[in-house]
């Protein structure tokens, strides 16, 4: 039942065949105070490895083909909105989810990206191990280098297992995180129209 492990690194990221996760998976249980032989046991380290290595599959997502696949020059200049996309990540201090809403904008400067791909770009960051604050500026800056932009504004609001569920600090598990760049850094108008947006659909849902 002990498995070789067979890892190994490719481009700095860790490719793995299905074996090892399921057997440390195997292995974890005991520890825990559970009999990994009772039925209803049998077959969850299969499963937990198939849901961990899905819900960290953003390691695996090629983002550049995410973005450049939709890609169109336009004469547009007004903000490109689009809220309430809903992620699902994992922190990286417990492995515990946390999720919630983002919302990205931007103003073109010449090119806009397919809209359908934030969502995707959203999900290529958030299925990794995570903290809010880099998912949210790593959102904001594929963006802003994809399609040189005017400027990029990303606001996060996420809820955090790791806090709800150990009771620690449950008042604080709703966190927003926020990240600007460029027009939307340093134009103030341009920051409160993207706000006001976003607070007129929050409020108004
Ligand atoms: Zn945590």
């Amino acid at each position: 039942m002990k498995s070789v492990n067979k890892t190994k690194a490719i481009h700095g990221l860790v490719e793995e065949d299905e074996r090892p996760l399921e057997d440390l998976v195997r292995e974890m249980i005991p520890l825990l105070g559970e009999d990994p032989g009772r039925e209803g046991l049998q077959r969850t380290p299969d499963r937990v490895a198939k849901a961990l290595r899905f819900l960290t599959s953003g390691y695996r997502a090629d983002i550049s083909k995410i973005v450049n696949e939709a890609l169109y020059s336009v004469k547009y200049d007004e903000m490109v909105i689009v809220k309430d996309i809903e992620f699902f990540s994992l922190c990286e201090h417990h492995m515990l989810p946390f999720f919630g809403k983002m919302h990205v904008a931007y103003l073109p400067r010449d090119k806009v990206i397919g809209l359908s791909k934030l969502p995707r770009i959203v999900d290529a960051f958030a299925r990794r191990l995570q903290i809010q604050e880099r998912l949210t500026q790593q959102v904001a800056q594929t963006i802003q280098d994809a399609i040189d932009p005017v400027g990029v504004g990303v606001i996060c609001e996420a809820r955090h297992l790791c806090m709800m569920m150990r009771g620690v600090e449950k008042q604080h598990s709703g966190a927003v995180t926020s990240a600007m760049l460029g027009g939307f850094r340093t134009c103030k108008e341009t920051r409160d129209e993207f706000l006001s947006l976003v607070n007129h659909r929050v409020n108004g849902a």
